[in-house]
């Protein structure tokens, strides 16, 4: 994996000045410390990543993920919010924090107010509307009118084959049958519509999909455990 970058990010979003966002690869390891049986290469892993980003020595935020639709801001640096899916900050030296496999990170963007977020939205929580959720956040709490959004990888429209009963909590639009028999769920376009339909301005997806890259670990493909992370921080 010698030539494999560290991070990958949403092109679109890669050059803005001050807004620092990223996705590990498993060039750095696991860097999920709920399944790992050592956490020693795990927080190592977590430290590579913050290097990759220019942000060592940054105390990340981590968000709890529990499938959920819940945001909470954060003015602080370090710790971890349990019980929430979305994280926002206006605060330099804050560093938001998940991990994931196949669940998607989606990061948030404000230039003009600087407001900085980060989503973790596997089906539970884009069924709770965690994506409109955080954006009406930004909107509420921050003011924010200009926000941009970018999707990081996950598991794909044509990989994510659901039973009924998850398929039946969806729109039409995101739903297509499965070889299988069963369905298909595009939690992707599931969330762009969130964030369009709360006044995003723009949506850009990284367009990667976490069950076909050898890049990222996919739970649907092999689950061990192994997670990728996604930061999103203020400089
Ligand atoms: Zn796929």
């Amino acid at each position: 994996m010698r030539t494999t970058p560290a991070v990958l990010m949403v092109p679109e979003l890669a050059d803005e000045p001050g807004f620092v966002h990223g996705f590990s690869t498993l060039a750095v390891g696991s860097v999920g410390l709920k399944h790992a049986p050592d956490p020693g290469p795990v927080l190592g892993a977590r430290k590579a990543f913050l290097h990759a980003l220019d942000l060592d020595g940054v105390e990340p935020t981590t968000i709890g993920s529990v499938h959920g639709a819940e945001v909470a801001r954060v003015d602080e640096p370090g710790g971890a919010v349990d019980d929430v899916d979305a994280l926002l900050t206006d605060r330099a030296g804050v560093a938001l924090f998940a991990t994931y496999a196949d669940c998607y990170p989606i990061v948030l963007w404000d230039p003009e107010k600087r407001v900085a977020g980060l989503v973790h939205a596997g089906w539970r929580g884009t069924q709770a509307g965690v994506s409109a959720a955080a954006a009406r956040f930004m909107r509420d709490e921050y003011g924010c009118r200009h926000i941009r959004a970018g999707i990081g990888p996950g598991i794909c429209g044509r990989c994510y084959e659901v039973g009924g009963e998850v398929a039946a909590k969806f729109d039409a639009r995101f739903i297509g049958p499965s070889a299988g028999g069963r369905w298909l769920l595009d939690l992707a376009a599931a969330n762009a519509a969130q964030l369009e339909d709360g006044g995003v301005k723009a949506v850009y997806d990284i367009g990667m999909c976490t069950k076909e890259s050898y890049l990222f670990p996919s739970h649907r493909r092999m689950p061990d455990g192994t997670r990728f992370g996604a930061i999103v921080a203020l400089q």
